[in-house]
């Protein structure tokens, strides 16, 4: 059964490219009638951020994405945090010291330090580890002395000499490293914690995951990670690979940063979050008004597609369509108005129904009330097309609840005159005496008064509008009118004409 996982360190907020690094492990293990783990590697305590770990249940959960087996999940192989997993580590750094493939380092941070000052771009490595003290270099009974001793060490991987280690990446084909190249990373910690990179095989090889999908910033760590699953498990059952592409700044111009959103004006991460040590605040797709219907769809399609011009796609479709052959080498470049787009269009596809809590919040948010919310089903339908982001809903209709600003209409172009003036002025005697409103009634009622005047009825069309809307936008004129009411109409007419 094909088994994936999310594995997240629970260090901040998710970005873009976290989120769809989590589709694509859902979409592939679903499209393939599998199980879809959540795993939290909080082994580094260090970068332990307090509320990381519920942002990621909660992005998820706004997504639509549900884990099969998860910390708040539970499952056959719980804990699903690896902090409380610790204890299980060991025995595997152990095994691979006893047989050769790792070894106890005794260096204290000092003395590292002091090695990092002497060699420019130093790392633990073949090429360095025989002048530290380790037990590679240190005779046998002097090691067993320190550890009777208690001294405090790290088990590194003994990275061997200029070795070919390769795999097949779903995506990329074949990747090879020069072993050579790679430095003896820690495999267990001081404090008998595991990295992420023991935790990480021994976790995927437990909890028998089938397919490891991750960024590709990750790549660089592969061949520890294929060299652990060849000494501690022969390679059976490793997981297949795949390193998914980055995603690139608008202008493709390398990886897209917390930063470049900033610069540029737009969300990177799911969620707003609040880094609590710094207080950094980072906008998030929720609370910019995105649906998460769109905010899937978009990021499916950055990276993947599935060979037809079809872009809209529900999450249940994606499954349905989703295989990892057609997810590209090359890094995807993130487009904002495209991200948008697809928002509009998700806007246009939810129901009234769908909408009305969004657009109530909406309008909350604005301190606009409703006071008949009997008229929001039509009022929604009116405005929806014209909405890219669910925010859109306050501007574009708080008017039909209340006052909009008041406007210059003499300001306005074609010219503001005596004939228009009158014109109105008749036009608030006229429709205290109509007898139905109807917008169809009020648009012929209005044409023929502007023949009688003989002014063109486009010219007047656009006064009255501002009247009512306070600006140039806005479904047809003759149905706000009929929502907002007689009394409504005229007051607003009024208002301008004094
Ligand atoms: N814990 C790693 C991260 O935070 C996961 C990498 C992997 O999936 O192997 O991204």
């Amino acid at each position: 059964k094909v088994r994936v996982r999310f594995a997240p360190s629970p260090t901040g907020g998710l970005h873009l490219g976290g989120v769809r690094t989590v589709l694509f492990n859902y979409l592939f293990a679903k499209h393939n009638g599998g199980d879809f783990i959540l795993r939290i590697e909080d082994t580094d305590q260090t970068r332990f951020v307090e509320g990381a770990e519920e942002y990621i249940f909660e992005c998820l959960k706004w997504c639509g994405i549900e884990p099969d087996e998860s910390v708040l999940h539970g499952g056959p192989h719980a804990p699903y945090r690896q902090s409380e997993r610790k204890a299980l580590y060991k025995e595997y750094a152990d095994r691979l010291v006893k047989e050769g493939y790792a070894y106890y380092a005794f260096d204290t941070a000092e003395e590292l330090d002091v090695k990092r000052k002497e060699i420019p771009n130093f790392q633990y490595s073949h090429a360095t580890r025989t002048g530290l003290k380790n037990s590679l270099t240190l005779p046998p009974d002097e090691t067993l002395k320190l550890l009777d001793e208690q001294t405090p060490y790290v088990i590194r991987i003994k990275m061997p000499d200029n070795e070919e280690v390769s795999f097949t990446d779903m995506i990329r084909g074949h990747v090879s490293f020069n072993s050579s190249l790679v430095d003896d990373k820690v495999l267990l910690k001081a404090d008998g914690m595991p990295t992420y990179h023991l935790a990480v095989v021994v976790d995927d090889h437990l909890m028998e995951i089938t397919h490891a999908f991750r960024g590709e910033e990750w790549l660089p760590s592969a061949p520890v990670h294929v060299l652990l699953w060849k000494y501690l498990f022969g390679l059976e059952n490793m997981p297949e690979w795949a390193h998914l592409p980055l995603i690139l700044k608008p202008d493709g111009n390398g990886k897209l940063s917390k930063r470049d959103g900033d610069r540029l004006g737009f969300p990177v991460f799911a969620m707003n979050w609040t880094d609590p040590r710094s207080n950094e605040f980072t906008q998030g797709f929720r609370e910019r008004g995105f649906l998460p219907e769109a905010f899937i769809n978009m990021l499916a399609l950055l990276g993947w597609n599935d060979g037809t011009d079809q872009e809209i796609y529900s999450l249940q479709e994606l499954v349905e369509k989703f295989t990892m052959d057609r997810v590209h080498k090359g890094g995807a470049k993130f487009n904002y108005d495209k991200a948008k787009w697809f928002n509009q269009e998700w806007i246009k596809r939810y129901s009234t129904e769908q909408l009305k809590p969004y657009v109530k919040a909406a309008l909350a948010e604005q301190g606009i009330s409703i006071p008949d919310e009997s008229k929001l089903d039509r009022i929604i339908e009116l405005v929806k097309d014209r909405c890219t982001l669910l925010s859109d809903f306050a501007p574009q209709s708080s008017f039909f609840f209340q006052h909009p600003a008041e406007v210059d209409i003499t300001a306005i172009k074609p010219k503001w005159d005596d004939k228009k003036q009158q014109f109105f002025a008749e036009l608030i005697r006229t429709l205290e005496l109509t007898p139905v409103w109807k917008h169809d009634d009020l648009d012929k009622e209005f044409k023929e008064m502007a023949a009688a005047h003989q002014i063109k009825p486009g010219e007047l069309m656009l006064p009255l509008r501002i009247m009512l809307v306070g600006g140039k936008f806005g479904p047809g004129v003759f149905d706000i009118a009929e929502i907002i009411g007689k009394e409504q109409t005229i007051e607003r007419i009024k208002n301008t004409l004094k």
